[in-house]
């Protein structure tokens, strides 16, 4: 393309003396987003095109691309459209007479800002960010309409430009990038399709690198749900997480109002505890990819969630802490929640049996949510199941309370630990009670905020007390021996004075339905929350001791306290002593609370008593 003779020469009017050492300098801290925003500038071009076919009817349509060409010999690359073109005076208005009272405006407002990177999407500069990587940039160009007369622009990193003629025959706009020395890596050809793959891979029109098409021109986000089969999903979801397992359900986004969102919300399968510091939805800006760190638009309890999110009527290129606060994205954040809030319900009410494994993945940040936000938990609260040690498997909380409303209304019995609380539980289950399994790391938080919902409602963990249902009624011994005294108050004497070293504990006296435990630790539900708290609060000084106060439960029922009470009469003392001592190590050993010294003595006494039988 030679271009004619009478070239115009003039000045990019701008209104900062220097805007190129600017942008050159510091504008943006990823040069490489220069290939974005002309390949957008691109995009729209042709996006402008198909719409003036449309609207007059034209028949321009062939085949529309972008085109990105490297030169090495002449080092130059070049991003070539066949959308809509520019003639002269285009150029003159939207190329010269730069808008660029926004870019300064930004400029203005972001100098001081230390990060870059702080501002979200970087948008706003266009065109004149291949400044940053080009000496000299060129465009050549001919407008669509009837008779045009191509044109060619080039400016070489000053104010100053030269616009001419060029006898340019075909349709659209290349613009051709002499890059500086030290930018020779947009001369890569691997480097350029990593950059096209991280930025344009959605665009809607195709890319064509080396001739070779890099775009997926349908992301599934812009598709219908109604059209989409879960196996797409799932090859989507491995499209954009390579490295990831199955995810366990999506939410597809698709809101024209009262704005723009559209998107795949993606639940990953969790990893134990999520990374709540890191956002993973990656946010796309009408196709064109914005960030992957952009925590402001969910709420922070829904962190883990991976997908896409499309936002074009979102301000980005302003700091992030304006988007924290901006009344759109705080109605985005809602919308997310909300959206997620009936996905759990949608999923809660359609079958059991897929909810209860899905359940066991999401519920930790359900909770968060819960805790975190008072209309997620007003949406969800009904759903939300508990892992039971009764015949159902899970229960809902109303169902539960339910069915112990005779025994225990409004408490809620519960296991942190199945191990350690298996005497309880197996007391429990003997006597046909339920108690709940709460014993994620959440659950702690969870039940005292449960409690503060629910004003009637009590959780108490099942080594706290024993209820009413566990003890034989009439069992109060009548028996009065030369003393005095009852078979019960016998023993209380007997094991108050045999342990009475013990730091701390408190006998009491029960007699059990269930013979085969002789005795058992109870801890006072608000004493151990509180001291819990304490502890993991960490703080200075010694930690608070979770068996400084406890209770021993000696089971009258049971043939080893009956043997006690047989050797004490029959004056041996120190068997009944080693006895009380095995039981009580015994109760102990069950909580895993059982001190190094005395692991020692209980082991050398486990012999001993061995060789008693
Ligand atoms: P913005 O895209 O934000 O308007 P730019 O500086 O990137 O700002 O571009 C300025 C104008 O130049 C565009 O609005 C458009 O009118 C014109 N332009 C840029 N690139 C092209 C192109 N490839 N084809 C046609 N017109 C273009």
């Amino acid at each position: 393309m030679t271009d004619k003779a009478n070239t115009e020469e003039g000045n990019i009017s701008i209104h900062t003396e220097n805007i190129f050492p600017i942008i050159k300098k510091w504008l943006y801290s990823e040069k490489e987003i220069f290939l974005r925003e002309l390949v957008s500038n691109a995009v729209d071009a042709i996006h402008k095109l198909q719409n003036i076919n449309l609207i007059e009817g034209l028949k321009l349509a062939d085949e529309y691309k972008i085109d990105i060409r490297i030169d090495k010999e002449q080092g130059t690359l070049t991003v070539a459209d066949n959308g809509i073109g520019m003639n002269a005076d285009e150029i003159r208005k939207y190329i010269n007479q730069v808008a660029f009272s926004s870019a300064e405006d930004f400029i203005e407002k972001f100098k001081d800002l230390e990060d870059k990177n702080q501002i979200i999407g970087h948008f706003g500069l266009g065109f004149y960010s291949s400044f940053m990587v080009a000496e000299k940039v060129e465009i050549r160009t001919l407008s669509y309409r009837d008779a045009a007369v191509g044109a060619h622009w080039q400016c070489s990193g000053s104010a100053s430009y030269q616009l001419s003629e060029s006898d340019r025959k075909e349709r659209g706009t290349e613009i051709i990038l002499h890059l500086n020395e030290d930018e020779k890596e947009y001369l890569d050809a691997d480097n350029v399709r990593t950059i096209l793959k991280k930025f344009c891979n959605f665009l809607p029109v195709s890319i064509c690198l080396e001739g070779e098409e890099v775009n997926d021109k349908n992301p599934l986000w812009t598709r219908s749900p109604s059209e989409i089969s879960d196996d797409e999903y799932k090859e989507f979801y491995r499209k954009l997480y390579p490295m990831s397992a199955e995810p366990l359900f999506w939410i597809h986004l698709n809101i024209d109002f009262p704005f723009n969102l559209k998107g795949i919300i993606y639940f990953p399968r969790l990893t134990n505890e999520f990374d709540v510091t890191k956002s993973h939805i990656k946010l796309f800006c009408n196709q064109v990819f914005v960030s992957d760190n952009c925590p402001e638009l969910i709420p922070e309890f829904l962190t883990p969630l991976q997908g896409t999110l499309d936002a074009p009527d979102l301000p980005l290129n302003v700091s992030r802490s304006y988007l924290q606060n901006d009344p759109q994205v705080r109605k985005i954040r809602e919308v997310i929640s909300g959206r997620v809030a009936a996905k759990v319900v949608e999923l809660a009410k359609k079958d059991h049996e897929t909810f209860v494994p899905i359940w066991e993945d999401i519920h930790t940040f359900v909770k968060y949510g819960m805790m975190r936000e008072d209309k997620f938990y007003e949406k969800v609260k009904d759903q939300v199941i508990y892992r039971s040690s009764g015949e159902e498997k899970y229960t809902t909380l109303p169902d539960y309370l339910e069915r112990v409303k005779e025994e225990h209304e409004n408490k809620v019995y519960y296991a942190n630990d199945e191990g350690v609380q298996a005497t309880y539980l197996k007391l429990f289950k003997a006597q046909g009670m339920e108690a709940l399994i709460l014993d994620a790391m959440i659950d702690n938080h969870f039940i005292q905020f449960m409690e503060s919902k629910n004003s009637d409602l009590k959780f108490e963990r099942v080594d706290s007390d024993v209820t009413e249902n566990l003890i034989e009624q009439d069992a109060g011994s009548k028996v009065v021996d030369g003393d005095d005294k009852t078979r019960d108050e016998r023993i209380s004497d007997v094991f108050k004075a045999g342990l009475d070293s013990i730091k701390g504990l408190t006998v009491r006296i029960e007699t059990l339905k269930d013979d085969s435990v002789p005795g058992m630790i109870l801890l006072n539900e608000q004493q151990r929350r509180f001291k819990e708290m304490t502890q993991m609060m960490g703080g200075q000084g010694e930690m608070p001791d979770l068996f400084a106060d406890h209770t021993l439960l000696v089971n009258t029922a049971s043939p080893a306290v009956d043997k006690v009470l047989k050797l004490q009469a029959a004056g041996d003392e120190e068997t009944a002593g080693l006895l009380m001592e095995q039981i009580y190590d015994l109760a102990m050993l069950s909580h895993q609370a059982i001190s190094k010294e005395r692991m020692g003595a209980f082991l050398e006494r486990s012999g001993k008593l061995l060789g008693m039988v």
